[in-house]
């Protein structure tokens, strides 16, 4: 939304209402998971997205009350990919005034040069992508690397594990990085996308199309993300009821031996998590169960008089 666009009251209010949403969000999330401390640097991953710019704006408006100081760094790689339009990135960041690096990096020629046509490229495109952003990191000295994934991210690598690989593993809100150096963040992880998608056609972000590589987009994905659009849209409620589950997790009433001692269970261990209840079906309730209320810690409901910068 740009400065001079006039607003009409309802206008003003629904994307202050969703601002704000999104900003409880996210400081919900950096307090449940102590995501951002005192003297961090984060760097902030930007593809050019809906997503990433969504996190820009969100923590650069935290940044500004939150109760802790931290520094943000906004972050491209520029993969040479064929028309990328490498002024949009550095013209936003300019129009905000805040630090920012593009890392030029060559990563579409090596993946054409080594991967056969019609196959798969994605992999070695993240693989060097992954390095790349690492090596950044330590480059600027960054603390935390900040990445754009939000909740329905992180439930559809919960399904593609579970039907796919066999796995219960979703995409975490904060972990080490997979070569042990950096902590890695993903503050819109209570964002819902449909409230991003708003959030960014309303502000008016410059998206960069995210298909110049030519590769086709992951099936897999695409399946899960069609069949959980389908569950949100005949089933109101689903998708949060799903996300909360992924924060109420049960080893007791689970099967996985490593993660829970089953073989130490004895008569005197008591019951463990509300115990076995035999032959009775567990009572579900009939209402969806949501999340919304998690945590407490909201660096922007102070923000209730929101600017549309
Ligand atoms: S979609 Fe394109 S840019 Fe993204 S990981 Fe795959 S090959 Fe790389």
């Amino acid at each position: 939304m740009s400065d001079t666009q006039e607003l009409s009251k309802a206008q003003q209010y629904n994307f202050n209402k969703l601002q704000k949403k999104l900003r409880r969000n996210v400081g919900n999330a950096i307090a449940d998971f102590n995501m951002i401390e005192e003297g961090d640097r984060i760097m902030v991953c930007l593809s050019g997205g809906k997503d990433s710019y969504a996190m820009l704006d969100i923590l650069c408006s935290l940044q500004r009350n939150a109760p802790v100081k931290f520094e943000l760094i906004a972050v491209n790689l520029d993969q040479k990919q064929p028309g990328f339009p490498d002024h949009i990135l550095p013209e936003y960041l300019e129009s905000l005034g805040m630090e920012y690096k593009i890392v030029n990096e060559d990563t579409y020629s090596i993946v054409k040069e080594k991967i056969p046509e019609g196959k798969t490229t994605c992999s070695l495109c993240s693989r060097l992508r992954r390095g790349i952003l690492y090596r950044t990191a330590k480059e600027i000295g960054a603390t935390k690397i900040a990445l754009g994934h939000h909740r329905d991210d992180m439930l559809e690598t919960l399904f593609l594990n579970m039907f796919y690989g066999g796995k219960m593993k979703g995409m975490p809100p904060k972990l080490v990085s997979d070569n042990g150096e950096h902590v890695v963040i993903r503050p819109l992880a209570y964002c819902r996308e449909k409230d991003i998608e708003r959030f960014s056609e309303m502000k008016e972000f410059p998206i960069i199309p995210c298909n110049l590589c030519g590769s086709q987009p992951n099936l897999q994905r695409q399946v899960i993300k069609e069949m959980l659009r389908d569950w949100d849209k005949r089933h109101p409620g689903r998708i949060e009821t799903m996300f909360t589950a992924m924060q109420n997790v049960v080893p007791s009433h689970l099967a996985d031996f490593n993660l829970f001692d089953f073989k130490s269970i004895d008569k005197d261990s008591g019951a463990i998590d509300g115990g076995d209840i035999a032959f009775d079906k567990q009572e579900i309730p009939t209402t969806p169960v949501s999340g919304e209320e998690v945590g407490e810690f909201v660096p922007g409901e102070q923000l209730d008089i929101v600017q549309i910068n």
